[in-house]
């Protein structure tokens, strides 16, 4: 279609020019997957690679939000543009109740240089983290030094969307208590900051020991010494440092070759995700007809098939058709 395709070279025009409107509009393009967006994508991603990719993590209500403003506003005093991409877990089952008095971080975005977007929870859980990845992308070519990446939760999600940030700082509150735990469950992967906020209240100390005790064995294994910082978010205090500790992170992955090990992961995660989409639309979209499920569904559900048979009766008939149309290409 010459009409989309004129409208997409408008459009990154104007992104190139450094219009936040075009870059708004470009994030809902490739958020929404609307057409077109895979050629942007395309378009943007020689721009990308010089930006701090930092996740932030953990429970919701223990001060991220609130961190990822004062992070923001230290970096932004400095000179650096920050782009902020919170991973919202509202649902339709949840209401957005699961966000009780989180910090809205509104008045941010009047700031010169920040830039926040929201995005919302995805059907499945690659979707969302795909989705992310690829949002944070847009605003690397648009020219953010800092990503701040903020998920809710420390679940499933969580650790895919983290995958895609080179430094990653995993949040606890004194209430926690259960802060170890987590960490042998295996979070202690994904973190290489790890921060006890409200530390005005009363165990931040201790469990900041316990922490401590817990990543003495890891740090005996490599090169980085997994920082525990205890902070007072809403308070300002400790802020520095955080922002500290993630340069010096930064550094470390930079001067000890490991951050083109992690971006070369990246670059893998990116690959799989533009051909698992890529064969998606190919398959549910191109070349199978929508009645085609919709028939199957009434098989599946009158009981004279499931879901699983159903599916490699597809696939093989699209495996047929797919060698069929490469014949016609063929011979062409
Ligand atoms: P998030 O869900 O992890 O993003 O948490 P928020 O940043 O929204 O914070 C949840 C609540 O904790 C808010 O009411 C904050 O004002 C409060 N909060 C954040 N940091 C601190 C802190 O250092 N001490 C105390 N006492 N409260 C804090």
């Amino acid at each position: 279609m010459a009409d989309s395709g004129l409208r997409a070279r408008e459009l990154l025009a104007r992104f190139r020019q450094g219009e936040r409107l075009a870059l708004a509009r470009t994030i809902s393009v490739v958020e929404n997957r609307e057409p077109g967006y895979r050629d942007l994508l395309a378009a943007l991603y020689p721009q990308t690679g010089h930006a701090r990719r930092v996740g932030i993590t953990g429970p919701p209500g223990s001060g991220k939000s609130t961190l990822v403003d004062r992070l923001a506003r230290a970096y932004a005093t400095k000179g650096d543009r920050v782009g902020i991409v919170a991973v919202d877990p509202t649902s339709p089952f949840t209401g957005g109740a699961l966000l009780g008095d989180r910090v809205r971080m509104t008045d941010l975005s009047d700031l010169a240089g920040v830039f926040i977007r929201s995005m919302a929870t995805r059907g499945a859980a690659g979707g969302l983290a795909a989705a992310t990845r690829d949002v944070t992308l847009v605003l690397e070519a648009f020219g953010f030094d800092v990503l701040l990446i903020e998920t809710v939760g420390v679940g499933q999600i969580e650790i895919e969307v983290m995958n895609i940030c080179d430094s990653v700082a995993l949040m606890f509150v004194p209430e926690s208590g259960d802060g170890v735990q987590t960490l042998k469950a295996g979070l202690i992967e994904i973190a290489h900051i790890y921060l006890v906020n409200k530390a005005d209240r009363p165990g931040a100390d201790q469990l900041a020991s316990e922490l401590d005790q817990v990543l003495a064995e890891r740090r005996g294994q490599g090169q980085w010494d997994y920082p525990v910082i205890t902070t007072e978010a809403v308070n300002r205090k400790g802020i520095e440092r955080v922002a500290g500790e993630l340069i010096r992170h930064y550094d470390f992955l930079r001067s000890g070759g490991s951050l083109v090990r992690v971006r070369r992961k990246q670059a893998a995660a990116d690959l799989e995700n533009a051909l698992r989409d890529r064969v998606q639309t190919y398959l549910l979209t191109d070349v199978l007809p929508p009645t085609v499920i919709e028939q199957y569904a009434q098989k599946i559900a009158g009981g004279t098939h499931d879901p699983f048979s159903a599916a490699e009766e597809i696939w093989r008939a699209f495996l047929t058709r797919a060698g069929e149309i490469r014949k016609q290409e063929q011979s062409r």
